[in-house]
């Protein structure tokens, strides 16, 4: 998560402006959040993970109120166009405190990753309210970026091709090295390049790269292997996810067939990723190149994953999502094929639908190249 993007009190009051647009249009009368995305995005303010509530209670009319343990209220930038800071005590009951200015409620959406323990004292506080997920009310406003969020999803794009280019140049050393030293790496060089933090940096060599999510081990990188690298961190609020391959010399005959049908399943998902596609269809589009080759079996995920302040977020470009494209949605499209055993293989870029088309955050080469490193 990190840090948020500059952004003035107009943005934050627009966005919880939206936000009671949408509880009206679902039926909401509380959005509550705690830990997690939506709170700073809605805010500004990123609750800290403690066993002491944080939660900000937004009516549907009415002012908002950020109810916060009084030891973390000096951390809170003042924004009275957005809340009023309600600060409690150790002797008093946050939950309690949240239940009373949430009275009356006949709905309430609770944020996605509110710990258990705080939504289960809720229900018993608030026993004739209907709960609903906080994802209803925020997912539709988060999930489709404004101009300064896509600007910060390709810088962010930008600085994570510039470590893919380094690997694909051979300036990042592979042979004799192990995947977890070179995970190290290339998450140096994302810092180096601009990113707050680091997400992920994973990289798959030979038959580790067989499994999509395959952590950096202790295993040795040797020549002659096709090495997966998929990586992205958070650079001012959002963030960059990226997967490129390489090989370490000429790729064997079958792995070359492989990579040039995914490649070509890859680039069609992105070319399908229109205003109006819906994200099932531009699944579809991939899986069907793959399956037609007849790869199908080894293209174990979903072509992709919406991306913003969080590197996994709605929408989800996956069979069963008949979520149609929208100016401003961002995600990735990542399909893979993965030969248990011996090798494996994914191709990722972020992608913005707009009513110009699909426009790319990222353009490192997508090519199997072959390097000497
Ligand atoms: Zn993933
Ligand atoms: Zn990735
Ligand atoms: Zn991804």
């Amino acid at each position: 998560m990190g840090g948020v993007a500059a952004t003035s009190d107009g943005v934050f009051e627009d966005r919880c402006a939206r936000a009671r647009i949408e509880m009206v249009a679902q039926g909401v009368d509380v959005l509550l959040l705690s830990v997690g995305a939506d709170l700073p995005y809605l805010t500004g303010y990123e609750a800290m993970p403690l066993e002491r509530l944080t939660m900000l209670v937004l009516p549907r009319e009415g002012g908002a109120t950020l109810v916060i343990p009084r030891l973390e209220a000096p951390r809170v930038v003042d924004r009275p166009g957005v809340f009023t800071l309600l600060p409690w005590g150790e002797t008093e009951d946050p939950v309690r405190l949240v239940a009373d200015l949430a009275a009356g409620a006949s709905v309430a959406a609770v944020g996605d990753h509110t710990w258990a323990r705080f939504v289960i004292d809720l229900l018993g506080l608030m026993p004739a309210t209907a709960f609903r997920r906080g994802a209803l009310i925020t997912s539709p406003l988060r999930s489709r970026k404004d101009e300064a969020e896509v600007a910060a999803l390709r810088t962010a794009g930008a600085a994570a091709d510039r470590v893919a280019l380094q690997l694909q140049k051979g300036e990042i050393p592979l042979v004799g090295r192990t995947e977890a030293s070179v995970s190290q790496d290339i998450s140096r060089r994302l810092l180096a390049e601009g990113h707050d933090q680091v997400n992920f940096a994973n990289v798959g060599a030979g038959e580790d790269a067989a499994s999509p999510h395959h952590h950096a081990s202790e295993r040795v990188i040797r020549d002659g292997e096709v090495v997966l690298c998929d990586f992205g961190g958070t650079y001012d609020g959002y963030c960059s996810d990226i997967t490129r391959c390489v090989s370490l010399g000429t790729p064997p005959a079958e792995v070359a067939e492989a990579y040039a049908v995914l490649h070509e399943a890859q680039q069609a998902a992105v070319r399908a990723a229109k205003v109006g596609t819906t994200c099932e269809a531009v699944d579809a589009v991939a899986r069907s190149i793959i399956a037609e080759a007849g790869y199908g079996e080894l293209f174990i995920h979903r072509t992709g994953h919406g991306i913003g302040v969080e590197a996994h977020e709605d929408p989800y470009i996956v069979a069963g999502n008949p979520t149609a494209l929208a100016p401003g949605h961002a995600f990735s499209i990542e399909p893979g094929i993965y030969l248990p055993g011996r090798w494996g293989m994914r191709l990722e870029d972020i992608v913005v639908a707009t009513e110009e088309g699909p426009d790319p955050m990222n353009h490192a080469d997508h090519a199997l190249v072959v390097v000497d490193a």
